[in-house]
């Protein structure tokens, strides 16, 4: 394995992730929503940041970006459909392309849904996906710019993914995730499990991230949705929840 993740908790709810290389020692910022967290991170880990990450233009995943390009001089990547919302882009990805970050490389994703132009990045070596707002634990984004289908179909790319694959997600809503899924999944042992463990590492002040694909697809209502019918019922129910 050599790419890890590491949460960077920011404002109240968001989670930026350090990514760093162990072949190469390269290191990225995904989705900084704040500089000063993401520098105490960058320094802690050696003080150079060769790539930022973006997954789509909301201030709360790119509002850190232009002070830490001014500081570090860092690749950044992001949508070339969405780039006249994201701050300046070096590199201009689209779904199917390979992004070199040291020794390893991400594949696109293009998952429209909760911003027409959101995309997400799956790196094979160290078996991390960084869904941005598209995939929380027990959850998923909230749709504010596509349809239930749009977000259905997004939900579906990560279908081939191993179940190992670690889920780096954009926020930290477990706590409140697990209460609507157990609303609608009551009698679901393994869902029962997590929201127990999801209660423990709150009171103890932990992330409940990165969480595992196979886990998530035994406890998560929005990739338990067989069709986009049941998916957009599903939705519009945690909308009023
Ligand atoms: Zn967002
Ligand atoms: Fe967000």
């Amino acid at each position: 394995m050599t790419v890890t993740a590491i949460a960077i908790p920011m404002l109240t709810d968001n989670y930026s992730w350090l990514l760093h290389d162990s072949i190469t020692g390269a290191t990225a910022i995904v989705d900084p929503a704040e500089a000063a967290p993401a520098i105490a991170a960058i320094e802690a880990a050696g003080g150079k940041l060769d790539a930022i990450f973006i997954t789509h233009h909301h201030g709360d995943h790119i509002d850190g970006v232009p002070a830490l390009v001014e500081r570090y001089h860092p690749q950044v990547i992001g949508n070339a459909a969405d780039a006249q919302r994201l701050p300046k882009l070096d590199i201009a990805v689209r779904e199917g392309d390979l992004v070199n970050f040291g020794a390893a490389q991400a594949q696109v994703f293009d998952t429209p849904g909760h911003t027409i132009g959101h995309i997400a990045y799956y790196f094979p070596d160290g078996g991390i996906l960084l869904p941005g707002d598209t995939l929380f634990s027990l959850g998923c984004g909230r749709l504010f710019e596509g349809t239930a289908a749009d977000m259905f179909a997004a939900l579906q790319k990560f279908a081939p993914l191993p179940d190992a694959t670690l889920i780096c997600a954009g926020h930290e809503y477990t706590a409140a995730n697990a209460k609507f899924a157990l609303a609608q999944d009551p009698n679901n042992t393994a869902l029962q499990a997590r929201a127990t463990e999801v209660s423990a590492l709150r009171a103890a002040g932990k992330a409940t991230l990165p969480v595992t694909l196979g886990q998530e697809r035994q406890t998560n209502p929005f990739l338990r949705a067989k069709t986009p019918q049941d998916f957009a019922t599903l939705r519009k129910a945690k909308d009023l929840f």
